[in-house]
C-alpha cells in the first residue's frame, strides 16, 4: 500500500531523510515517532506529492510518486502539520467545496456524513476562523476522509487538543484504521501506544527503529525511544 524505496532529501545542502525504506501494508496504523526536525512532515509531504524526493522512490497503492501524481493524491487522504483551512468559510461550505474537487456524487449526503463520524455537528453552522483547535482538527480530518481514501496520512493530528478532544479524535482515527492505512506523525509516545500497531522511530533523518507494538511492551518502546534518539 505504502511502499517506501530509499528516500533521500537534500534542502539546501542539509540532509532531512537520509536512505529511508519501508513498506506499510493493508490493516496497518504507523507511528512516525521522533523528536522535531527528525524528517517526518518531509517524508508525509514527498508521500503526498507535495515535495519530491532528492533521490529514491516511494508508491502509494502501486502507483508511483513520479509517474502518477494524480492517482497518489485519489488514494489519499492527508492532514498536514498546520491543517491549512479557508477560515472565512463555513463548514459546510468548505466540505462541499472539498467533495466538489474530488467529483464526489451525492454531495451533500457525503458531507453530513463526515460532519457526524468526525463529531463535528454541533459546530457544523459556523465558520471555519470561530472553531476551536479541536474543531478545526475535525474539520482537516472530515476533509481528508470525504473521499474514502485507502490511505491515510496524518502529519501530528492530535497536537494542541485537550484531553476530551484528544480521546475523540484517537477514536475517529483508530476506527478509520479498521478500514484503511494509516500513517501519523507524533512526537508523543502515548499517541503511538493510544492508536498504532507499528511504530517507526526516525531520527535526523534516518529510519532507526521499527517494531510491530504487540512484541514490544510501552516501557521498553519508551526506553528504546530515548536510547535512538539522544545524540
Ligand atoms: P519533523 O516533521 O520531524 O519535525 P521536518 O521534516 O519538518 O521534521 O524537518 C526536517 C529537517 O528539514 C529540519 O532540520 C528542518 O529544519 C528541515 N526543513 C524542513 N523543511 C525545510 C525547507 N522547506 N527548507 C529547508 N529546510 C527544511
Amino acid at each position: 500500500m505504502i511502499e517506501i524505496n530509499n528516500i533521500t532529501k537534500i534542502y539546501n545542502g542539509q540532509k532531512a531523510l537520509d536512505n529511508v525504506s519501508f513498506t506499510v501494508k493493508e490493516g496497518e496504523v504507523v507511528g512516525l515517532l521522533g523528536p522535531n526536525g527528525a524528517g517526518k512532515s518531509t517524508l508525509m509531504k514527498i508521500l503526498t506529492c507535495y515535495i519530491p524526493p532528492t533521490e529514491g522512490e516511494a508508491s502509494i497503492c502501486g502507483h508511483s510518486i513520479y509517474d502518477d501524481p494524480l492517482a497518489v493524491r485519489r488514494e489519499i487522504g492527508y492532514l498536514p502539520e498546520h491543517n491549512p483551512l479557508y477560515l472565512e468559510m463555513y463548514v459546510r461550505e468548505f466540505l462541499r467545496f472539498t467533495a466538489g474537487i474530488y467529483g464526489i456524487k451525492n454531495c451533500n449526503d457525503r458531507v453530513e456524513e463526515m460532519i457526524e463520524l468526525v463529531g463535528l455537528t454541533p459546530e457544523s453552522n459556523k465558520r471555519i476562523g470561530q472553531l476551536s483547535k479541536g474543531y478545526r482538527q475535525r474539520v482537516g480530518l472530515a476533509q481528508a476522509l470525504i473521499h474514502d481514501p485507502k490511505v491515510l496520512i496524518l502529519d501530528e493530528p492530535t497536537t494542541g487538543l485537550d484531553p476530551n478532544q484528544l480521546e475523540e479524535i484517537r477514536s475517529v482515527i483508530k476506527e478509520a484504521g479498521k478500514s484503511k492505512v494509516v500513517l501519523l506523525s507524533t512526537h508523543i509516545m502515548q499517541e503511538v501506544e493510544a492508536m498504532c500497531s507499528r511504530a517507526i522511530i526516525i531520527n535526523h533523518g534516518r529510519l532507526v527503529s521499527d517494531d510491530v507494538l504487540e512484541h514490544i511492551t510501552s516501557q521498553q518502546l519508551t526506553e528504546k525511544f530515548h536510547k535512538v534518539t539522544n545524540n
